[in-house]
């Protein structure tokens, strides 16, 4: 919080700003008056129960789904019907789900360093330089010539999120990126996110890993219904939830 107020404090514009944002899936309202606002910098864990509409929300912010009330900007870039801002914000944001996502065709280097070739028309032999850079950040140097199917779950997600640091995002989104693993390979994920968010990527995870909240988080916001219904800096939203629901669902997770 008081690194957001900083932020604020210098004149920064929010890397990402929700203002007022709903969506209905057919005559279902899923998301309901979201207002949200992240600092550069700033590491945002949003838990709730399922269905609450935690992944809806995190998916309008890169137009994988589309609000159709209030307004959504990225990095100052709004987010309507002109296709080049939907690119433009894509390119910014780097997104982690929870089943990888990688090309099971494509050999670790070649998933790394498709889209810095394609859509930044990276020369090869710097892509595959960046590619292994961020393979040694993500601790799989080693891996770089296998197919996705050879590797744990754990390295996957790695080579997921190295894949996305590729294209230099400003910002990652993060959906239960854990979800999917072996209790054993948790760690290895998490300490990845960990170093990413030491070092200073603005980031917004949706995640039930509460250890993760405390240690890297800012701020946490908990959703029900379609709604926020609580945001506070860990230390408090674990200690003293204000709202009955928050605590309710604290008690069935913690
Ligand atoms: P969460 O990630 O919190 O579990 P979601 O954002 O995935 O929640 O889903 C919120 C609600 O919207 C759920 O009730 C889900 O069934 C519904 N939903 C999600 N995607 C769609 C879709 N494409 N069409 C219709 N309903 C959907
Ligand atoms: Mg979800």
């Amino acid at each position: 919080m008081a690194e957001a107020a900083a932020a604020t404090a210098q004149g920064e514009a929010p890397i990402v700003q929700l203002e007022g944002v709903n969506k209905w899936y057919g005559t279902f309202h899923v998301l309901k008056d979201i207002n949200l606002s992240v600092a550069k910098g700033e590491r945002i864990v949003i838990c709730g129960p399922s269905g609450s509409g935690k992944s809806t929300l995190i998916r309008c912010i890169n137009r994988l789904e589309e609000h159709q009330r209030g307004r959504i900007v990225v990095d100052g870039i709004e987010l309507n019907q002109d296709v080049k801002h939907i690119e433009q914000i894509r390119r910014e944001v780097g997104m982690v789900f929870q089943q990888f996502n990688l090309f099971p065709h494509l050999t670790v280097l070649e998933n790394l360093t498709l889209a810095p070739i394609w859509v930044r028309r990276m020369p090869k032999a710097e892509a595959e330089k960046t590619a292994r850079l961020y393979l040694e950040r993500v601790r799989i140097p080693e891996q770089a010539d296998k197919y996705p199917g050879q590797l744990s779950g754990g390295q996957q997600q790695r080579v997921a999120i190295a894949r996305s640091l590729c294209m230099n995002p400003k910002v990652m989104l993060f959906d239960e990126p854990t979800s999917a693993l072996d209790p054993e390979m948790i760690k290895e994920v998490l300490d990845v996110m960990i170093e990413l968010a030491r070092s200073g990527m603005t980031m917004l995870c949706v995640t039930h890993e509460m250890g993760f909240a405390r240690t890297v988080a800012n701020r946490v916001i908990f959703m029900d219904r379609g709604e926020i219904i609580e945001e506070n800096a860990p230390e408090a939203f674990f200690n003293h939830p204000r709202s009955e629901r928050t605590r309710l669902f604290l008690s069935q997770i913690l």
